[in-house]
C-alpha cells in the first residue's frame, strides 16, 4: 500500500519544531522532505505560512549550507504560490505591479506619524524598566502593572494605519527598491510588505533574502514587533502578527525578550546608532526624497535635524502634508540649505501624490509602446 502523502501543514510544522529545538538533524530531514515533495509536483497553497516560516528561520543562526538550501526551496515554493494565486497580493500592489513605466531613481521615502505625549512617556517608562533588567537583573523585579502598561502601549501603537495601503501603491511605482525612513512604530508597514512578498532589510533586526532586490527600512524608534533579549542583546522581528505575547524567550540564550522601541520624538530622544547612521547615509546619498507628514516647526527636533543634516545631494523633494504652513516651512528650510533643489509640495495626502506620479508617467508610456511597435 502506498503511504498516505504528507500534507503541507505537517511539512511546515517539522521545520518549525526543528527551529525551536535548534535540532539541525531534524531541520535537514525537513528540507529533504520538502525537496522530495517539491520534485513530485506537490501543489503548495499557504504562502503566508511559508513566508512566516522564512521570517522565523531568518532570525535564527542556521548553519550556512542548510540556510542556503532552505531559503532557495522556500523562495521557489512562495513564488510558485504567488504565480498561481495572484489574488493573495494586496489589491493596491497588484494593480500597480502592472504599470510598465516606473520611476528609475533610488527614492527615499520619509514617513512620520503623530504620537501623543502619553505614548512618549509610556515608551520612556518601558525603557527604564528594560534597562534595569539588562544592567541590574539580579536586584531588579518589575512592578506588576508594568506588563499591563506595556501591553496597553503596544496595542495603542499598533492601531490600523490606513496610510499603509497608499504607501504600498507609492512604492510600487518605483522600478528599483529604495528606502523607507520612518518614525512610526506600527506593524502594518511590515505586514503589507510580507503580504505582497516584497523583500526588505532592517539593520540588526531583519536580513534580506535577495542580494540586491530589497527595500531598506529604517524604523527610527523600532517597531512594535521588534524585540530585544535582555540577557544577550539579540534583536529580532516578531512576524507572527496574530500573537499577543509581548514577553518571550530568546532563541539564542533562552533569556527574556521584550519589545524594542525607543522614544525618538522628544528632546531627550534615544536612538539606535545603526538605524540612524543607515538612515542618514541613505538620505544623504539620494537625489529623490518624498517627505510624508514631516514634523512641524519645533516638533520632533532630533528627527528634523536628521533631515536637515542629510540634505546634501537631494535634487527633488515631494512634500506630502495636509498643512500648507508646514509644507511651506519645509520648502523654505530646504531651499536655504540647497538653493537649487526642486520642491513639489502641493500634496495633502499620499494618494494625491500617487495619482500625480502616475499621470506624469503617461506620455512616456505611449513612447514606450511606440518604441516596441517599431521593434516588431
Ligand atoms: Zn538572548
Amino acid at each position: 500500500m502506498a503511504p498516505f502523502p504528507e500534507q503541507e501543514p505537517m511539512t511546515i510544522k517539522r521545520i518549525e519544531v526543528a527551529l525551536k529545538k535548534r535540532d539541525w538533524t531534524l531541520f535537514r530531514q525537513g528540507i529533504i522532505k520538502i525537496n522530495s515533495m517539491y520534485e513530485s509536483g506537490t501543489k503548495w497553497s499557504d504562502a503566508e505560512a511559508w513566508q512566516n516560516l522564512m521570517n522565523q528561520a531568518e532570525s535564527e543562526y542556521i548553519p550556512p549550507d542548510l540556510w542556503e538550501e532552505f531559503s532557495k526551496i522556500t523562495k521557489n515554493i512562495i513564488n510558485s504560490i504567488d504565480n498561481s494565486v495572484q489574488i493573495s497580493l494586496l489589491p493596491a500592489f497588484q494593480e500597480d505591479k502592472k504599470a510598465s513605466n516606473k520611476y528609475q531613481g533610488k527614492v527615499v521615502i520619509f514617513y512620520n506619524k503623530e504620537i501623543n505625549s502619553d505614548q512618549i512617556a509610556a515608551i520612556k517608562k518601558h525603557n527604564v524598566t528594560l534597562n534595569n533588567f539588562i544592567y541590574n537583573s539580579s536586584k531588579y523585579a518589575p512592578e506588576p502593572e508594568w506588563f499591563e502598561d506595556l501591553s496597553k502601549l503596544i496595542n495603542n501603537l499598533d492601531k490600523p494605519n490606513n496610510d499603509m495601503t497608499d504607501l504600498l501603491s507609492l512604492i510600487s511605482l518605483f522600478e528599483n527598491p529604495g528606502t523607507i525612513v520612518t518614525s512610526s512604530y506600527d506593524t502594518d508597514i511590515i505586514k503589507n510588505f510580507a503580504k505582497s512578498y516584497i523583500d526588505f532589510y532592517i539593520p540588526e533586526i531583519k536580513q534580506s533574502y535577495e542580494a540586491e532586490n530589497y527595500w531598506n527600512i529604517y524604523p527610527l524608534g523600532g517597531l512594535s514587533c521588534s524585540y530585544i533579549c535582555s540577557a544577550c542583546g539579540y534583536k529580532f522581528l516578531q512576524t507572527e502578527f496574530t500573537s499577543k505575547t509581548i514577553v518571550g524567550s530568546c532563541s539564542k540564550c533562552a533569556g527574556t525578550t521584550y519589545p524594542y522601541i525607543r522614544d525618538v520624538n522628544s528632546e531627550t530622544a534615544e536612538v539606535n546608532p545603526k538605524i540612524w547612521i543607515g538612515a542618514y547615509k541613505k538620505l544623504s546619498e539620494s537625489s529623490d526624497w518624498i517627505l510624508i507628514n514631516p514634523p512641524a516647526y519645533s516638533e520632533k527636533p532630533v528627527i528634523s535635524d536628521l533631515l536637515e543634516e542629510s540634505a546634501v545631494n537631494v535634487k527633488k523633494v515631494y512634500i506630502v502634508t495636509p498643512s500648507f504652513e508646514v509644507s511651506e516651512w519645509w520648502k523654505n528650510k530646504l531651499l536655504k540649505i540647497l538653493p537649487d533643489v526642486e520642491i513639489i509640495n502641493n500634496f495633502s495626502n499620499i494618494s494625491s501624490l500617487v495619482n500625480k506620479l502616475k499621470n506624469d508617467s503617461m506620455p512616456d508610456e505611449k513612447e514606450a509602446e511606440n518604441f516596441s511597435l517599431v521593434g516588431l
